[in-house]
């Protein structure tokens, strides 16, 4: 099949991969000259394990290729798939300059029958919408699907290559089989439904998802109340099957490009049809009270915390991923910059992405996390890397200037902690040590 891919970001970028890695003959459309100019080159402008090997196989026998000339690759194209962004407005509403833009420019490049499917993550109606763009800029035969995406970053190839389920929203037979044997050698589980269920189906799990992890971080808080231990709670909890072991990670709250913007999208989408979506809106507040428990405990292990030197172990906004949008790291550094502190940073992936959301003369990047907590009086972990999960405890405790560890995603055990002399501070493990 020959597919256009429009939108080279995480989503675009590994799909475009992925879909040629199976066969396909896949071109990648951006309008960041930048960006498809180092990915020609083979460079990759994001960081996502596996990637990068897999686009040079597919570059090197020809079935990827790259361009900014959107109106050559939508005329060859039996398919084209949009994944631009759709960025939160400041009402919380989705964005979608980016989709309307890039279908304004499909339907006027359009020169037959064309499947455009949509793969941004679009509040419910907005296919419709885009029906309706493209209908009043060509006369051409077109059809429009829904195709969500549920890929997580860090773990992108893998979702996309053994994916859960493919939903195809559509209302024409002809298109749906199209999306259907594209996306046939990839999953058994191909759910085809309509438009509308499709668009929903996306916010819906997000939503669901966030209301999990929300859910799990009020019971650690409770539980650092009553002296139970919230990993234990989860554990037992996620043995029964109805509720299973995922998500009930406690710890400082979701953050990411989609969860904080689709739960916000889905408020205001149930706010536009008059529906107080009472849940959500607490979900949304749970978490967002979650990531200052940072500051509470380093007010409680510290007193004041000005002048003090605060280390941040990990600015992604998970393990696996440079991306640091809407990442608990921004504003908790933010605060604490605000109450005086001096930040040492250190991350594997995501330091350049962070200061360019975050610079400032008190914030000092490293790129060992053993040095960044020399001299420090407490160190804050907020992504759970490898390389931070199995550092040297003992070593810890050497170089800072006092051993406090602010566990924001639980990985040290009390054992190895106590052992190496360090006060922690996990979230929802009874009193800190
Ligand atoms: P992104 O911001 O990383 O990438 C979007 C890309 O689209 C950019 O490279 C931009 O230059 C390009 N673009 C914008 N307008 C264009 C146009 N008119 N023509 C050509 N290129 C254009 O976004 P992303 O993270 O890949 O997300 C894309 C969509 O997928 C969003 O709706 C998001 O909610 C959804 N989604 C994202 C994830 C994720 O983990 N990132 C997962 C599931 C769904």
């Amino acid at each position: 099949m020959k597919i256009t891919i429009i939108g080279t970001g995480y989503v675009g970028l590994v799909s475009g991969v992925c879909y040629a890695e199976i066969g396909n003959q896949v071109t990648c459309v951006d309008n960041d000259k930048k960006k498809i100019s180092m990915l020609r080159d083979g460079e990759i402008p994001i960081y996502e394990p596996g990637l990068k090997e897999l686009m040079d196989i597919n570059m090197n026998v020809g079935r990827l290729h790259f361009t900014t000339e959107l109106l050559e690759a939508v005329r060859t194209a039996d398919l084209v798939i949009v994944a631009v962004g759709t960025p939160p407005l400041s009402t919380g509403e989705a964005d979608l300059s980016f989709v309307e833009s890039a279908v304004h420019q499909v339907a006027l490049a359009m020169n037959g029958y064309l499947v455009i499917a949509i793969k941004s993550t679009v509040p419910v109606g907005t296919n419709v919408r885009v029906k309706q763009w493209i209908a009043t800029k060509t006369k051409h035969p077109f059809d429009v699907v829904s195709i969500p995406e549920f890929m997580r970053e860090g773990s992108a190839i893998f979702d996309t290559m053994h994916p859960d389920r493919i939903i195809i929203g559509a209302d024409s037979k002809r298109a749906s089989t199209l999306l259907f044997e594209l996306h046939r050698p990839l999953s058994d589980q191909i759910m085809l439904t309509d438009i509308h269920s499709a668009e929903m189906i996306k916010y819906a799990s997000n939503a669901f998802l966030a209301t999990k992890i929300s859910f799990i971080n009020e019971i650690a808080n409770i539980c650092e109340k009553v002296g139970a231990d919230v990993e234990e709670v989860a554990l037992g909890m996620g043995l029964d099957r109805r509720i299973g072991s995922s998500f009930l990670k406690a710890g400082i709250g979701y953050g990411g490009s989609c969860f904080p913007k689709d739960t916000k999208a889905l408020i205001q989408i149930a706010g536009n049809v008059e529906y107080d979506f009472k849940l959500l809106k607490s979900v949304v507040e749970v978490n967002q009270m979650q990531r200052w428990g940072i500051i509470e405990k380093l007010k409680q292990a510290l007193g004041t915390l000005k002048g003090r030197k605060i280390a941040i172990w990990g600015l992604a906004f998970k393990p696996g991923t440079d991306d640091v949008r809407e990442a608990p790291s921004l504003e908790i550094v933010a605060k604490l910059l605000e109450l005086g502190a001096k930040i040492r940073l250190y991350d594997p992936v995501a330091m350049d992405n962070f200061l360019r959301y975050l610079g400032h003369p008190d914030i000092i990047g490293f790129e060992d996390a053993l040095e960044a907590v020399t001299g420090c009086d407490a160190v804050c972990l907020l992504t759970e890397w490898e390389v931070i999960c199995e550092i040297n405890l003992k070593q810890v405790a050497e170089v800072m200037a006092s051993p406090i560890i602010i566990d924001g995603r639980n990985v040290f055990d009390y054992e190895s902690v106590k052992k190496a002399g360090i006060i922690y501070f996990p979230i929802g493990r009874s009193k800190p040590m």
